[in-house]
């Protein structure tokens, strides 16, 4: 009987609760329309393609019923792209139309849970790309940069880091003066092994025997060839240099303890995914033996991938892909959940996010406290003149404009003049590289 008491009263609270919120959003919606604001309503949701620069970029635009109000969003997967447009078109797109463009939240857990099976990269690249249109309309609507709605500037600018790389170390040293004499302070440092496919730089060298014609990468020889890498970049580049190093889940647990351990000499800003997101468990191995800063994250698709990393206190910056999770609303709650536990942001930036994705990064940089540092690619022309508003760069630094939402926008025409190439019988995807016996290796 009290039970039943209680849960009546429980009810009654919440149905009070509702009416009131009820009551509350009639009354934002009567004041919007006193202020000649009529609530924008989703008219149309479609998908731009465009390869600028030989990376397949997907952007979503979302059109409301109201004249010239619009908004982009990030729905980047390159080596998939194909499937996020059908998963946009076929599915999102009729959801949404005559839904509420001012709904961000609302909308993006309507999304997320209406596939019922959810947390993969397609369907949460399709999300991201209307989450983030969303939140551009928001702030076009307010006529403020979206920064300003996430609770204003505690930055002025963004700091980035750039991506030195070469067959030789001389030629990655020479690679990372560049940027040094460009103003920047943060050089991520990768190298080639020669006869062998690294990451991040071309090989040279002869081809190393294997017993397969394909791309070859020997564990070992890897490790060696960064630690050889991490030593002459201190030495040469100096001790005010910040390093940076991607060993991109190539390693075993047991190897990538052991390069963490010899990289702690050289000081590294941080070493990024010295596991693969299946390895996971494997991070308080690294934590236990190391004080080498780790960063990890660009892989994941879900929070059952991040949540335990950070709340254990495992990384030191979380590398997640913003569109792979679905957009700026679960980014900007993670960054907030990252703050409590003191883990850095350095959202995975290359050339295959958006500029739209680059500009929703910068604002969410722009806003958090717990900002560690971005990753940025530089864009060429073709991109500049389809996404008129990419940030500018200065002395390392990416500055966001003032204008309202992110600031950017889509030249359709131009970018339909980039249209994917459909000559890589790939189309897009990734190729395979193996150990020297023939076994399939991580990329
Ligand atoms: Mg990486």
């Amino acid at each position: 009987m009290r039970r039943r008491d209680i849960l009546g009263a429980t009810t009654a609270g919440a149905a009070a609760a509702l009416l009131a919120s009820r009551e509350a959003l009639g009354q934002e919606r009567l004041a919007r329309a006193q202020r000649g604001m009529p609530i924008p309503k989703i008219a149309d949701v479609s998908v731009i393609e465009c390869s600028p620069d030989g990376v397949r970029l997907t952007v979503v635009k979302v059109t409301t019923d109201q004249p010239g109000l619009h908004g982009f969003g990030c729905a980047t997967f390159t080596q998939r792209a194909d499937l996020v447009k059908p998963a946009v078109e076929k599915y999102l797109k009729p959801f949404l139309i005559g839904k509420p463009a001012d709904r961000i939240e609302d909308t993006w857990q309507a999304m997320y849970n209406s596939s019922y099976w959810r947390n993969g990269p397609v369907l949460n690249n399709a999300i991201s790309g209307v989450d983030e249109a969303l939140w551009d309309i928001k702030g076009r609507m307010a006529n403020m940069p979206v920064y300003e709605l996430l609770g204003g500037k505690a930055r002025e600018a963004v700091d980035t880091y750039g991506h030195a790389s070469g067959s030789e170390i001389e030629d990655c040293l020479n690679s990372a003066r560049k940027y040094i004499s460009q103003g920047l302070r943060h050089v991520r440092i990768q190298v080639g092994v020669p006869g062998m496919e690294g990451y991040g730089s071309r090989r040279g060298g002869q081809r190393i025997p294997a017993l397969h014609d394909g791309p070859v990468f020997e564990r070992e020889a890897a490790l060696k060839r960064a630690i050889s890498l991490f030593e002459a970049a201190r030495k040469e580049l100096g001790p005010d240099i910040e390093l940076l190093h991607d060993a991109h889940e190539r390693y075993t647990p047991t190897q990538a303890v052991e390069l963490c351990k010899q990289a702690e000499k050289f000081r590294l800003f941080f070493l990024e995914d010295p596991l693969s997101p299946e390895d996971i468990m494997w991070f308080p191995n690294i934590r236990r033996q190391t004080s080498t800063p780790i960063a990890m994250g660009e892989l994941f698709n879900s929070p059952h991938e991040w949540t335990p990393l950070i709340k254990d206190r495992l990384i030191d910056y979380m590398r997640m892909h913003l569109s792979q999770m679905g957009g700026l609303t679960p980014a900007r709650k993670v960054a907030a959940f990252g703050e409590i536990f003191n883990v850095r942001t350095a959202w995975h930036g290359p050339g295959d996010v958006s500029p739209v994705g680059h500009m929703a990064m910068v604002h969410l940089d722009l806003s958090i406290t717990n900002f560690g540092i971005q990753e940025y690619s530089e864009f060429n022309d073709a991109a500049r003149e389809i996404f008129p508003g990419l940030p500018e760069i200065r002395n390392g630094y990416l500055y966001a404009n003032d204008r309202p939402g992110w600031g950017i926008e889509v030249d359709e025409k131009a970018a339909a003049q980039y249209p994917f190439h459909r000559d890589n019988p790939l189309n897009g995807g990734w190729g395979e590289i193996r150990l020297p016996d023939g076994q399939i290796v991580k990329q």
